[in-house]
């Protein structure tokens, strides 16, 4: 991407700075290393530039006196390949996210910066933005002034095979869902599938009382090709899926609250936000000490708002949230790690691929975040008797400055009396205790209190099969304790001491043969079905890089797989969260 900037109002010292801080990353992860052909201008005129030693994403300028305005040239060299990064432009679809293509003036907040944009885009391409536009004139796009707070707020996708739908014909404030696909044939979409995601409009609308843009677009991504993002902004989200989500409908719903978690951060995240995480602009430190409430609470909406909307049926939310309390039952880095210290996941490392994450734990403030929110929810419900919720919880806390972006922060005493004010309780200590533990079991009261119990059998849910299936991988975790590539039996994850890790498998190591058969997955299953009614262990021949080994896999309780089972014991409240509101 070629990029071309005025730069007005510079002195003698200016100082740049290229977005290192990114909103909804909540991390230092400005891609600095693909920036070249730097190149500054006044009237013509080469302007010498020095890069910062200390701090790499500052630029020292220093243009001659009297200079008033300079031009900047650049190309951002987004990734040929996904070993460098996540890819952002194929010949049919591109991903611009405007912090990769900005270098900005040193000394001001952000939303003080006016910024004048224009985009030139293939011919013949269509895109999605926030933006909002000018006139046409040719082939360029000139959007309207805005402040750079904004426009990096405001990311465009743009592609060859688009789609634009309605997602709230009647509303007074326009939503709209933006598909770009990698073939033409993938955008196409039901009838049903299309209700689903006007229901999640009005359902959100629902539980929050408010909306925080003046008008939104979901701008998502059906493409094995680019990556599949997901990152929110005030009045667009950025999402990317398998490109069949909508031609496969059945096959895809694991994960399909994606677009339900990031509409629900235009109310958690950007409109509402954790103090210590709003910074005036890109290159302050941020701090995540309440991403359990960002990202933890966003995790539980977006997963009731997918089954109160229709895009998952109510047992299909019930397995993805099987799936998520069995992985804490036989996680094993709870034992020594706190919930809170992973809120400092992404600035350790962000999205780096890492060895035995479950023995290290990861990000895990959303999920088990998620879990905590439920034990909050039902228990409001058991204390006030069905009277109140969680729901009163998210209409008082966001539902404030209706229409209203201006970012209203908060801090970890604001939650607390926010979740007092909904129902009297010890919520300090509540969260405390859930936070800042080690060695304690799963989070799983929410479960109970909801009225279902965790149980395994040998038979996978529906929507994990088709996960499976579709994802081409073979779930073993809650058994052996592996995750493996269906196609040739390489070792994704291996859970710390489980029976795998027992034997010493390790990741990345591929399973060649399994009791002297050639790898298949049927073959292993087999294994581990037979081996439960002996004492003998299965024999693993398993090839790490050029070498090979012989494992001894000492595992006898057969096949398991996670499901939530009502529990008469506890009304079934979990089934009224997850209902459609009327
Ligand atoms: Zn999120």
């Amino acid at each position: 991407m070629r990029v071309h900037e005025t730069l007005s109002g510079v002195r003698p010292d200016t100082v740049l700075l290229y977005p290192k801080w990114l909103p909804g990353t909540h991390a230092p992860e400005g891609p600095i290393d693909r920036l070249a052909g730097i190149k500054i201008t006044a009237n013509g005129a080469p302007v010498t530039w020095t890069r910062d030693p200390v701090d790499v994403f500052a630029f020292h300028v220093h243009p001659a006196p009297g200079v008033k305005s300079i031009d900047i040239d650049f190309d951002y060299l987004s990734p040929t390949s996904s070993k460098v990064g996540p890819i952002e432009i194929t010949r049919d679809i591109l991903l611009l996210e405007w912090n990769a293509l900005v270098l900005y003036p040193a000394g001001y907040f952000a939303r003080q910066i006016p910024v004048q944009a224009s985009l030139t885009l293939p011919v013949d391409w269509k895109f999605g933005s926030a933006l909002e536009t000018m006139p046409a004139s040719g082939r360029e796009t000139q959007f309207k002034r805005l402040s750079l707070e904004t426009l990096i707020d405001s990311p465009v996708y743009a592609g060859r095979y688009t789609s634009r739908l309605d997602l709230d014909p009647s509303g007074a404030v326009p939503v709209h869902l933006d598909l770009f696909a990698d073939r033409p044939e993938l955008l196409a979409i039901s009838p049903e599938q299309l209700q689903a995601h006007r229901n999640l409009v009005q359902q959100a609308y629902k539980l929050f009382g408010s909306h925080h843009y003046s008008h939104y677009d979901f701008l998502y991504s059906l493409s094995d090709q680019v990556q599949q993002n997901g990152l929110e902004h005030h009045q667009s989200s950025e999402d990317g899926s398998d490109p069949e989500a909508f031609t496969e409908w059945s096959k895809t719903a694991y994960d399909r609250d994606l677009l339900a978690h990031e509409f629900t951060h235009s109310w958690n995240g950007k409109f509402r936000r954790p103090a210590d995480l709003w910074t005036p602009n890109y290159n302050m430190p941020m701090q995540d000490s309440l991403l359990w409430v960002y990202e933890g609470q966003t995790q539980y909406w977006g997963q009731v708002l997918t089954a109160r909307s229709g895009l998952w049926s109510q047992q299909q939310a019930l397995d993805q949230l099987a799936l998520t309390a069995a992985y804490y039952e036989v996680q094993a880095g709870r034992r020594w790690r706190a919930l809170q210290d992973t809120t400092n996941d992404e600035i350790i490392s962000p999205r780096r691929p890492m060895s035995w994450r479950n023995w290290q734990r990861y990000e895990d403030y959303y999920s088990e975040g998620q879990l905590i929110w439920l034990d909050a929810d039902t228990l409001i419900r058991e204390r006030s008797q069905g009277k109140r919720s969680l729901d009163d919880f998210a209409r008082n806390f966001y539902g404030i400055d209706d229409g209203s972006f201006t970012t209203v922060t908060y801090t970890f005493e604001d939650v607390v009396k926010a979740l007092n004010t909904v129902e009297p309780y010890d919520w300090a200590a509540f969260l405390r205790a859930r936070l800042d533990s080690t060695a304690t079991p799963a989070p799983l009261d929410g479960v109970r209190r909801g009225g279902y119990r965790l149980v395994f059998s040998d038979t996978p849910s529906e929507l994990l099969k088709a996960h499976d299936d579709q994802s081409k991988r073979v779930n073993l975790l809650f058994s052996i304790g592996v995750e493996l590539d269906d196609k040739d039996g390489t070792v994704l994850e291996v859970l710390w001491d489980s029976a795998a890790f027992k034997a010493k498998v390790t990741e990345s190591s591929v399973i060649m043969a399994i009791n002297g058969a050639a790898y298949s997955a049927d073959v292993l299953k087999d294994a581990i079905r037979s081996a439960k009614a002996t004492k003998v262990p299965i024999e693993l021949i398993v090839k790490t890089g050029d070498r090979f080994r012989v494992l001894s896999l000492d595992y006898h309780d057969g096949l398991r797989y996670p499901h939530l089972e009502p529990d008469p014991s506890a009304p079934a409240r979990l089934d009224d969260i997850l209902a459609a509101r009327k």
